[in-house]
């Protein structure tokens, strides 16, 4: 079972793009900036009121942002060979119009609680450490695991399981982790998860 992170690895960073296509800077802030998660989704939710913008005018411009180039094609040739599922702490109510783009690849992810006005009230993570709990429920089940993700938050998947791969990562995460191989491109990364599986 391969695991990948969403954003860095297949798609841009949402909330990223989200500013630029809105033309607001504030959704830039991002966990590098407030590392504290529930508090930065408060101020986001707050932001998107203070916009008047709720759920379908929110999912419309995500509509325009695409993945990465070649993500598809790479998605594509990596679940001829293996399964693949893709872990992230986004929502699924703003990843699915890049899903559809990628032809609705298997996402793990969580949900927002919108109002009847279309408006983001709140939200309900899936559980504790998404993508670390993901990937031992998976072994649980059986599984050996491969993940490939950008950030902190994907080391415990990375490491728990029988390979792990940082893609496109930071040169700080790269000499915090040297143990870890770090790649830069699809194929790379193919042949890498293609080289665990013994292929
Ligand atoms: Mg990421």
């Amino acid at each position: 079972m391969t695991c990948l992170d969403m954003e860095g690895v297949i798609a841009p960073e949402i909330w990223i793009a989200f500013a630029e296509e809105t033309g607001i800077p504030e959704f830039k802030l991002t966990t590098r900036d407030e590392p504290d998660y529930n508090k930065l989704m408060r101020y986001r939710i707050d932001l998107l009121r203070s916009h008047g913008l709720g759920l379908p005018k929110i999912q419309e411009t995500i509509s325009r942002i695409n993945p990465l180039p070649g993500a598809k094609e790479f998605l594509d040739e990596l679940r001829s060979f293996a399964q693949v599922c893709i872990v992230s702490d986004t929502f699924y109510e703003f990843a699915m119009p890049i899903m559809a783009q990628l032809g609705y690849p298997t996402l793990l992810c969580n949900k927002l609680v919108v109002g009847p006005d279309g408006m983001i009230t709140d939200y309900r993570m899936r559980v504790e450490q998404s993508k670390l709990s993901t990937v031992k429920a998976f072994q649980q089940m059986g599984f050996k695991t491969i993940a490939a993700g950008d950030s902190f938050n994907d080391l415990g998947m990375i490491k728990a399981g029988s390979a792990g791969f940082l893609f496109r990562t930071t040169d700080a995460i790269k000499a915090a982790n040297p143990e870890i191989p770090a790649l830069e491109t699809y194929d790379e990364l193919l042949s890498g998860i293609k080289a665990a599986m013994g292929l």
